[in-house]
């Protein structure tokens, strides 16, 4: 559990008060469902805490460098998530909604930030992430890495392919394989 405490006694009786916190977290990786990012440097984030009157809010940016792992090719990237912060606490006396998730005020006049900065690192880690948006990945055939190197797998003709009599009669042995990154030429 990453932890962030920070003491708001002094908004605590002050509606529209706040105060701001510009702070970082050391965690070593952040976990995303099957996906584990290694985080390889402290965590810098800067928030604003309001006493909105219905509980106090945190509102910030934070960023995280991270290394994953190509969803395509394997590859280890680095790369920076950057998230939103957006925590709610309510004061011991404040009523809960029922469908309501914030997190209290404690009993020391400080909220803890650590969830609402893993959470906003959590939404906005990729689901399949991409070394590159144009990365070729690994042929599925030899394993060979597609942007480094050039298998012959895609012009063997496999025997068994339901396709193989057809391609051979409509003479597509003799076509080049076309590359979709490069047929689609200028960018700009
Ligand atoms: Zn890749
Ligand atoms: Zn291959």
């Amino acid at each position: 559990m990453v932890t962030y405490r920070v003491d708001v006694r002094p908004i605590l009786e002050e509606i529209g008060g706040s105060v701001s916190v510009d702070g970082s977290v050391e965690f070593s990786e952040l976990v995303v469902g099957d996906e584990t990012f290694l985080v390889t440097a402290p965590i810098t984030f800067s928030a604003t805490i309001t006493n909105a009157g219905d509980g106090i809010v945190a509102m910030g940016s934070i960023e995280a460098p991270i290394r994953a792992t190509c969803s395509r090719c394997l590859c280890e990237f680095d790369s920076v998530i950057e998230g939103e912060i957006e925590g709610f606490y309510l004061q011991a006396h404040q009523e809960r909604a029922e469908d309501d998730d914030a997190e209290g005020v404690d009993e020391d006049g400080a909220v803890d930030l650590g969830p609402a900065l893993v959470a906003a690192l959590v939404v906005e880690a990729p689901f399949a992430p991409l070394h590159d948006e144009d990365c070729a990945g690994l042929c599925s055939h030899c394993g060979a890495d597609l942007n480094t190197e050039r298998c012959d797998c895609s012009d063997r003709i496999d025997e068994d392919h339901p396709f193989a009599a057809l391609r051979g009669a409509i003479g597509l042995d003799d076509a080049a394989p076309v590359s979709g990154s490069e047929a689609g030429g200028q960018e700009g």
